[in-house]
């Protein structure tokens, strides 16, 4: 009979999740599945993942007295929420095991650091270079050439804090909108990738270091939202297996315990350049809820817990759709199609571009 591993969670036992949104909700969902009771943490009341556990805590992430209270109740604490205080994830994990590590964290929230990180493991980004002062942003700009685009290098996501520089933009200008961001969260310019696909790649590592990957997908985004995730992504199976790798590679790399999701380029000659990482469940994960033997959720929870991962293999093809804003009040439409599946996140507030929920409409070979 296999035996579990001494390190594992007994069911019973509480995981800690700090954020309290829909990645939150669903990997709560997956920690129920497997006996685990989840504390989830983040400043708003009546949250995504508040409403589907029974511990929550509602207060500021830096707030250390309700901190402290949350590290004494759980028994392993992990991340939803992308731009956790670096100094919050530090005093979490002097008390308590944290999965991934602060310095996994530290990495992913700046796209300096992951760009860095990468070079350093060998793997290629679009070419970039740090802006600090209009001097260097003018030289960059002419050493990488225009088009280019000029990112902040924290805080920005879903194309927020992007600057486009054509071949008539202005400098002068795009450095007065952007001094402030440079002296307070830094600045990166990248050289532009006219690329063919974008795609991406979850990969997950265990505790004992095992890791297992998810078919690469192919992502469309509409005013710089993920809008569908087509999957499989339609590359050859060199590309896939490149993308596979990278991800394998930079999760070993990084020693991780967790999910890494890697949004890569593939250009019109097969290259695959990575762009951005998550340290955490991705919106291009979601259909792995009813498409794969593991969904991306309970594999979060079991490389947290320290269980054994489960297989990757996906039981059928499948195309993702966010539901934002105000469609939500359509949303249930769609079941009309009995291929489709319904998740909707339980945001009260359908403010424009805002994720409420999504659809994954299965596909079975030959439909
Ligand atoms: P990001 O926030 O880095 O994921 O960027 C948002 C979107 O902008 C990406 O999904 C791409 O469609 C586009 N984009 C970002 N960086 C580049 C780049 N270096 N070259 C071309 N397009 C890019």
């Amino acid at each position: 009979m296999a035996t579990t591993p001494r390190e594992a969670l007994p069911p019973g036992a509480t995981i800690g999740i700090l954020g309290n949104g829909q990645l939150g909700r669903m990997a709560a969902m997956a920690a129920a599945a497997l006996g685990y009771r989840c504390h989830v943490y983040g400043p708003e009341a009546d949250a995504p993942a508040a409403q589907v556990t029974s511990l929550a805590t509602v207060a500021p992430y830096d707030d250390r007295a309700a901190l402290k209270r949350f590290a004494d109740a759980v028994d392993v604490v992990t991340f939803e929420f992308e731009n956790v205080p670096a100094r919050t994830a530090e005093f979490l994990a002097a008390r308590v095991p944290a999965r991934p590590r602060p310095e996994v964290l530290h990495v992913c929230q700046n796209r300096l650091r992951e760009k860095d990180f990468c070079l350093a493991a060998g793997v290629k980004t679009a070419p970039y270079e740090e802006i600090t002062d209009a001097r260097n942003l003018a030289d960059a700009v002419a050493r990488l050439g225009r088009p280019c685009i000029l990112k902040t290098a924290e805080l920005g996501y879903d194309g927020k804090g992007q600057t486009r520089i054509e071949r008539t933009t202005d400098l002068t200008r795009v450095w007065a909108d952007q001094a402030r961001a440079a002296a307070t969260v830094g600045l990166v310019l990248e050289g532009f990738v006219d690329f063919r696909q974008e795609i991406s790649v979850i990969v997950a590592r265990g505790l004992d270091g095992a890791r297992q990957t998810y078919v690469p997908v192919e992502n469309q985004h509409t005013a710089h939202i993920l809008d569908q995730t087509i999957v499989p992504a339609r590359v050859s199976p060199r590309v896939a297996d490149r993308a596979e790798g990278i991800a394998r590679h930079l999760a070993e790399d990084i020693d991780l315990v967790g999910l890494l999701a890697i949004e890569m380029f593939v250009t019109g000659d097969d290259e695959v350049l990575v762009n951005e990482l998550a340290r955490r469940p991705h919106n291009s994960g979601h259909w792995t809820l009813d498409a794969c033997v593991t969904s991306q959720f309970e594999q979060f929870i079991r490389a947290v817990a320290g269980l054994p991962l489960g297989a990757t293999d996906r039981l059928a093809d499948a195309v993702m759709t966010n539901i934002l804003g105000a469609d939500v009040a359509e949303a249930q439409g769609a079941l009309a199609d009995p291929q489709v599946k319904l998740h909707l996140y339980g945001k009260t507030e359908a403010r424009p571009g805002r994720k409420m929920g999504h659809t994954t409409r299965l596909i079975r070979r030959g439909d």
